[in-house]
């Protein structure tokens, strides 16, 4: 009699032949390399994603009680909450990798579970008309073949995500390599709301979805199209978080 783990093991590589949905995940943690085990093992998560005390308008841990650092306290961002599930360092830095750049489309599902466990993020979403990818350019989605930002909204809340209302009017350099006043120069006009659905955020609650956040430059400019747009509240739920000067 074979255990149930190994029965669960050969069912898995059948599916690997069959070119089942598993086939891009191997059965063992990413992280640690354990097997058989999830795709991020609950003792890596614990390790490696523990929530912390962070700023509720940038998401930049915060280093005294009180719920917002003294640079939101004093300039407030667009943005009613800002959330993320980890830092964007290892081991993060390269699963984050690996989804965008190596066509492993299929980590937004063990990702996206990461973000919708963070806390308060769980309430966000639920109390959200409607849950907004940040969008990619016509030419980078041909690039890459998948927005991963669209990929992690639509685990989040299948319902309430949307790819088509908040649009990519034009494709922008890299912000990579910019710094934050040139990042947010970069990105004026860069979004918009599709004309034809404006009327469908009048006085909605918006969560706004994104992979990284740097700056923020991004999240921040499309907030404000929302907002101009007539969006009541825009937040935003990322999956790992820049800390405090270091850019990417
Ligand atoms: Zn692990
Ligand atoms: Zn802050």
């Amino acid at each position: 009699m074979r255990p149930a783990w190994l029965q669960g093991l050969l069912h898995t590589s059948t599916e690997l032949r069959s070119g089942g949905f598993w086939r891009w995940l191997p059965s063992r943690c990413a992280i640690c390399q354990s097997w058989p085990q999830a795709p991020l093992c609950d003792v890596c998560i614990s390790r490696f994603a523990q929530p912390q005390l962070r700023c509720a308008s940038c998401a930049l841990p915060l280093s005294h009680s009180g719920t917002r650092c003294g640079a939101c306290q004093k300039s407030p961002p667009p943005l009613d909450l800002c959330l993320t599930a980890t830092t964007y360092t290892w081991p993060w830095v390269d699963l984050i990798a690996r989804y965008k750049f190596q066509e492993q489309p299929g980590w937004a599902q063990p990702l996206a579970s990461l973000m919708q466990s963070t806390p308060w993020a769980e309430d966000m979403l639920d109390a959200a008309d409607w849950v907004l990818p940040i969008p990619l350019s016509a030419q980078r989605l041909a690039e890459r073949g998948y927005n991963q930002s669209w990929l992690l909204a639509n685990q989040l809340s299948p319902q309430k995500a949307d790819p088509h209302l908040l649009l990519r009017t034009r494709d922008t350099a890299s912000q990579r390599t910019l710094p934050r006043t040139e990042r947010l120069a970069n990105l004026v006009g860069a979004f918009a709301v599709e004309p034809l659905r404006a009327a469908q955020l009048r006085g909605k609650r918006v969560v706004l979805i994104d992979d990284v956040m740097t700056s923020g430059a991004s999240l921040h400019t499309a907030a404000r199209v929302l907002r101009a747009a007539g969006a009541a509240r825009v937040s935003a739920l990322v999956l790992a978080r820049t800390e405090a000067g270091v850019e990417t």
